[in-house]
């Protein structure tokens, strides 16, 4: 009888260590100071149709870029472009992928 009081006792704290564990983003979740280190990597440049002509919408807000947009291109792939704003919110939630790809931002800079 006791053995089963422990075990029920015990699942809620395997269930947090579970959750905690099982963070299965690709790259790994980034954290605070990581966070600040890859947003101010970033390249932010303005957007032009000749520069930035495989997508014409950010493939995280499907929003067409404008040529006010500040655009932020990643190391993987010169076709991995996005309005910066999209990608910096993106990373603050602590994702340390490319949206694209999924290749480690991180390891990027
Ligand atoms: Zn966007
Ligand atoms: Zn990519």
């Amino acid at each position: 009888m006791f053995v089963y009081a422990l075990i029920i006792f015990l699942i809620p704290f395997f269930l947090i260590y579970r959750r905690n564990h099982l963070d299965n983003r690709p790259g790994g979740v980034l954290n605070g100071q990581a966070i600040n280190q890859v947003v101010d990597s970033l390249t932010r440049e303005k957007f032009s149709s000749g520069a930035f002509n495989n997508d014409l919408q950010c493939p995280i807000c499907y929003v067409e870029y404008d040529a006010a947009d500040e655009i932020t291109q990643l190391n993987c792939d010169p076709k991995h472009y996005f309005h910066n704003d999209c990608i910096v919110t993106w990373i603050s939630k602590g994702n340390n992928s490319c949206p694209m790809c999924r290749k480690e931002i991180k390891q990027m800079i």
